[in-house]
């Protein structure tokens, strides 16, 4: 662990396999990171944790349909007359030999895949266009990337050809006791009292792909716990952290309040 850390400023993250050692290893060969998983699993908390325990800087970027190539690199801003260059985020990560972590990479436009396959094979180099400058990034930099293969429809798959180029880290939701844990510590709310949330989030995850789209998160189990750790009923607690969020039908939404009441 890098000395310039104090542990205090380093995000809990309880790992789950040997996440962290291929994290550590990756980052030691230059090698590029692609973190699969639902939503919600934690995978933005452990890049979170990895750059902080490693002492380094940390550029995220929450991709999205409109993300451009330009919305990374940078690009010529109009400032008092005259047109400045400023760098986005991708560049200030390879200029400073940070950690640059594309959230959801999926979800952004075409043209972001170009410039990220000259920085994931051996050339480890960003084409800036509209300065003619070619980075070579140091040996510092890394690309982390996370996606997830479940709701996204078949267009928006990660091409193959882009995979490849990625060392992957499988993520799904922790084993009951982990998660009991997470959630317990992250709420407040008393083991004893999140272990039957854990339980029918296990109910809820069997459902996904049936009448649900995604299982329950650990994210919005986090959420119900610090409603009932605040003093809220498990009823009204449940209501807005997993049955709204979950889905629109009113069916579904019935079929989630009798499975619950099958584990209250
Ligand atoms: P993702 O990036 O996969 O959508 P996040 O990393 O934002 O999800 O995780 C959501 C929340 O779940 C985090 O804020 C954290 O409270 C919790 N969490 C999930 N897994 C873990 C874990 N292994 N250790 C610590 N917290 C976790």
């Amino acid at each position: 662990m890098n000395a310039i850390v104090r542990d205090a400023t380093v995000p809990f993250y309880k790992p789950v396999g040997n996440e962290c050692a291929l994290f550590e290893a990756a980052s030691a060969k230059g090698l590029p990171l692609l973190l699969k998983g639902p939503t919600g699993c934690g995978k933005t908390r452990f890049v979170e944790h990895m750059a902080a325990r490693m002492g380094r800087k940390l550029y995220t970027v929450a991709c999205h349909d409109d993300l451009s190539a330009a919305d990374l690199i940078g690009r010529y801003l109009l400032k008092g007359g005259a047109t400045e260059w400023v760098d986005g985020p991708l560049t200030r990560a390879v200029r400073e030999g940070a950690i640059c972590y594309l959230d959801e990479v999926v979800e952004a436009r075409k043209d972001v895949t170009v410039v990220l396959h000259p920085l994931t094979d051996n050339r480890r180099t960003l084409m800036i266009d509209r300065t003619g400058e070619e980075l070579v990034a140091p040996p510092g930099f890394m690309l982390v990337a996370s996606y997830n293969p479940g709701y996204q429809n078949i267009l928006k798959r990660l091409k193959p050809s882009t995979r490849q180029r990625f060392l992957s880290i499988g993520f799904t939701f922790p084993d009951p006791v982990t998660e009991t844990a997470v959630v317990a510590r992250e709420s407040g709310l008393s083991e004893a009292r999140v272990a039957p949330l854990v339980r029918l989030a296990g109910h809820v995850r069997a459902l996904s792909g049936m009448d649900l789209e995604e299982g329950v998160s650990t994210r919005l189990l986090v959420y119900a716990a610090s409603l009932m750790a605040g003093g809220m009923s498990v009823e009204q607690a449940l209501e807005a952290a997993v049955i709204e969020p979950l889905t629109d039908e009113p069916d579904v939404a019935q079929a989630l309040r009798d499975l619950i009441a099958t584990v209250y």
